[in-house]
């Protein structure tokens, strides 16, 4: 039997005492029970995002609480501009035009990041735009945006900023108040180390206010049913109930051992990983790197599927590809949830035994040695 590890950039790998927290009976949700755990969910959800706005959780995966959020914020007379820097920003302008919504994109080369001078420029190019939709690390191509940047010049336009925090909430830091975001959204099985099919959304009141001046023309992603049914720790359809027991799991842990240290833990994984990278003779893709998942250009003359092939089959390891134009040309290796120091040394070594069944040459166990110089470096 196979042992897998699952170093994808979601979903990712759950715990087993979620696991089984998830297997108790289910209960009625329309139960004091039920609201109960809403209720803690809720605040657990307030530190995650480090805000006290209301935070709502939606039973789909990140996009359903993406979709909510760009529907709900860009009624008739309102302009988005959607930073669009890779293959989940893309899918946001996709939103934009599916729902007629009036938008225009701001294009990053893949690989870097939005500025707040970026969103500055734009936005004073043309005066409509009121609504800026920007992906805080864009997970297709590992980039990292200035999201506490373009926030400083949001607020200084009166504009209402939305960020996918989906890779970023609870790996990277994220204050979502001190910032001053008005809505960040997050999904279950990146970060958060649970099954896929949940997602969060953090509205504060100035989204709102936004939200409640027009018609939101959609039924099970309206954020305003969500709002209503929050009263009373409710939920407007059917919750998935177990996995709401699991995030109450996860997020109690994430509390009591303190988001700062996951923070500090994730960097270290990718300053790690990044370190093996250069070791191996080989380049870190990003030019505005994410801590939360490193891509590795794959060098010439290795064989991108077969690689990956043979982590998986062979080594255990399931790494991502690249998505879009990066198709064969990156790996990617997550540093989200519940994968440690030593998950990434063995990913390493597995990478190392791949590569050399290519036939491509570099220094036999450089990658391992350079990312244990880093993790023993940080202990003592
Ligand atoms: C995974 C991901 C998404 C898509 O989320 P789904 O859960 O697949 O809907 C969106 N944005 C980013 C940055 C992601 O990493």
């Amino acid at each position: 039997m196979k042992k897998i590890r699952l170093f994808t950039p979601g979903p990712t790998m759950v715990p087993d005492d979620v696991l089984l927290e998830m297997a108790r009976p289910i209960e009625h949700h329309r139960t004091g029970m039920y609201r109960e755990m809403a209720k803690e969910l809720h605040e657990l959800l307030q530190y995650l995002f480090q805000t006290k706005a209301m935070c709502l959780t939606f039973t789909g995966s990140g996009t359903s609480a993406a979709e909510a959020a760009i529907v709900g914020c860009t009624p008739a007379g309102h302009k988005a501009l959607v930073v669009r820097n890779g293959k989940f920003a893309e899918r946001w302008a996709k939103v934009c035009e599916t729902f007629g919504i009036d938008h225009q994109t701001l294009d990053i080369e893949w690989g870097f990041g939005a500025t707040g001078d970026d969103v500055r420029k734009a936005m004073e190019a043309d005066a409509k735009i009121d609504t800026i939709i920007v992906v805080h690390s864009e997970t297709s191509t590992t980039a990292l945006s200035d999201v506490e940047a373009i926030a400083k010049v949001t607020r200084e336009k009166g504009a209402i900023l939305i960020v996918d925090g989906i890779t970023s909430v609870g790996a990277l830091p994220v204050k979502m108040d001190e910032w001053g975001v008005d809505v960040y959204l997050t999904g279950s099985q990146k970060a958060l180390m649970l099954p896929p099919g949940l997602a969060f959304a953090a509205v504060n009141d100035r989204a709102w206010e936004r939200i409640d001046s027009g018609k939101t023309p959609t039924l099970y992603n309206d954020l305003k049913a969500y709002r209503k049914s929050m009263d009373t720790f409710d939920a407007p359809y059917t919750p998935a109930v177990s996995l709401v027991r699991g995030a109450l799991c996860v997020l109690r842990k994430i509390k009591e051992r303190g988001v700062e240290s996951i923070w500090a833990e994730t960097t270290l994984l990718a300053n790690a990983t990044r370190s093996a990278t250069r070791a191996l003779g080989m380049k870190v893709f990003a030019t505005h790197p994410v801590d939360s998942v490193t891509a590795m250009v794959v060098p010439e003359g290795v064989d991108e599927g077969a690689l990956r092939k043979t982590m998986r089959a062979k080594f255990g390891f399931q790494i991502a590809g690249g998505q879009g134009d990066l198709k064969g040309k990156i790996i990617r290796f997550s540093h989200m949830g519940f994968v440690d120091a030593f998950d990434t040394i063995g990913a390493i070594a597995a990478l190392e035994m791949a590569l050399e069944g290519q036939g491509y040459a570099f220094s036999r166990s450089a990658g391992v040695a350079a990312a244990h110089a880093v993790l023993m470096d940080a202990k003592n």
